[in-house]
């Protein structure tokens, strides 16, 4: 991987600012376990170790890490995180404080697992000014190498600044092993982030938002690794899971880069993030984070195609408030949200009428696009959820996520834009019917 050498590094970037690529070490090998008790001395002078697992996770790397580390000298404890109610621990305000109830500090914590787990010890290590190295068992989202957390805190998905770990160390096998929809879960993740950039893209030319081109480009060059062999990823070819792997890191240091999610979720999240946050009103369950996503990111790919068509922009009237009574008990900590929003849609559609600026912008987001064809059939192909049935949803329920979806976080998107020129709400049956069903 040509980016291997910001490892560890500060570096002035050609936008402007320094950048941090905080952690130091990825390694990809399957004696990755014996690596990690020398490496843990370079990240802390201590000799205990707290390792972050689940049932799962602690049966498939956590036990071995523990033996490895207890031989090398170390005195290691662990902490099991408890599955929640629908089979799966999760990531919220409760959990955390459970965390940090249960959980002997150490000097190091590693996280042993993906999402959950990994969000759960980055969150605990960064309040508790810990350095952390995570263990993955699966390719299955980007956010191992960010620097912050999406827990769901008082029913409302939110985004927490926690740290990077200062290492990562998988087991090659132990990926290529791991649960296929846990795998292809992580391609709906990845094969989201230069939507998310074109998301970038717009908030840069219309709202003066920073931009790095470096980090753009970066996301860019990693999507031949998982755009052009979804066949090999669904065969778990070794080199395939690779790529895609190495996609998923260097997206989510691209984030820690830049100190903010921005390279790396757009509208396309949107979509995941209500579904979730759906469950936590309804008690109904969602599918894992990058199933959504993918299914966002077609979502979006429709709305790209049909906002990219469009020569001069008219700006119909901004949408009006949340929909209250759809959010129910988390209402006002959306409103809260989407009032924030309000004013930079208020600038946007008073800019989008600069036809110079439109036209650098469709110019610009059109060569960072993939249609909706091409993303429907790398995840068909690939084997990952690619229509509603795939994500447990029914086809009202994402038709309501669909709808509700520009209300819940305070930065623009194309959902926004889709909004302010009329697309929505009207394409949002079409591009279902479309492409997600
Ligand atoms: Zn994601
Ligand atoms: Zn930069």
């Amino acid at each position: 991987m040509i980016y291997e050498k910001l490892l560890g590094t500060t570096f002035d970037c050609e936008c402007g600012q320094r950048h941090e690529v905080s952690p130091r070490n990825l390694i990809y090998a399957e004696d990755a376990l014996q690596r990690l008790p020398e490496f843990l001395h370079t990240c802390s002078s201590g000799t205990h170790v707290n390792l972050i697992a689940d049932e799962r996770t602690w049966s498939i790397a956590g036990r071995q890490a523990g033996q490895t580390l207890e031989q090398a000298g170390w005195r290691v404890s662990e902490t099991m995180v408890p599955d929640a109610g629908h089979g799966t621990p999760v990531c919220d305000d409760t959990t955390y404080a459970w965390l940090c109830r249960e959980v002997s500090r150490g000097d190091v914590a590693v996280a042993v697992g993906c999402g959950v787990i990994n969000d759960l010890t980055k969150w605990y290590a960064f309040e508790h000014d810990l350095p952390y190295v995570v263990i993955p068992t699966a390719a299955s989202m980007n956010g191992f190498t960010a620097a912050n957390v999406a827990p769901t805190l008082k029913g409302m998905k939110s985004l927490v600044r926690a740290q990077a770990p200062q290492g990562v160390f998988a087991v090659p096998s132990i990926l290529v092993s791991a649960p296929y929809e846990l795998t292809s879960a992580g391609l709906g993740d990845v094969i989201a982030k230069p939507f998310s950039t074109a998301d970038w893209l717009l908030n840069h030319l219309f709202l003066g938002e920073h931009y790095c081109g470096f980090c753009s480009r970066m996301i860019n060059s990693l999507e031949p690794g998982y755009l052009d062999c979804p066949g090999d990823l669904k065969a778990r070819r070794p080199e395939a899971i690779q790529a895609l792997f190495e996609a998923l890191l260097y997206s989510g240091i691209a984030m820690t880069m830049i100190g903010t999610s921005a390279p790396a979720s757009g509208g396309e999240h949107l979509l995941s993030h209500t579904l979730d946050m759906m469950c936590a009103v309804d008690g109904g369950i969602h599918d894992l984070h990058g199933r959504q996503v993918g299914l966002g990111t077609l979502l979006c790919a429709g709305l790209y195609e049909r906002i990219l068509t469009i020569d001069i922009p008219e700006c119909r009237a901004l949408p009006g408030d949340i929909d209250e009574a759809f959010w129910g008990s988390v209402a006002e900590n959306v409103k809260d949200q989407y009032q924030q929003k309000r004013p930079l849609l208020q600038l946007l559609s008073d800019k989008l009428t600069d036809g110079k600026t439109w036209q650098v912008f469709r110019e610009a987001a059109g060569l960072q696009v993939r249609s909706a064809q091409v993303i429907k059939s790398c995840l068909q192909q690939a084997g990952a959820a690619h229509v509603f049935a795939d994500i447990q949803c029914s086809r009202d329920r994402l038709r309501a996520a669909a709808g509700h979806m520009h209300e819940i976080r305070r930065r623009p998107t194309v959902v926004d834009l889709a909004w302010i020129l009329g697309i929505f709400p009207d394409a949002i049956d079409v591009i279902i019917d479309e492409w997600l069903t």
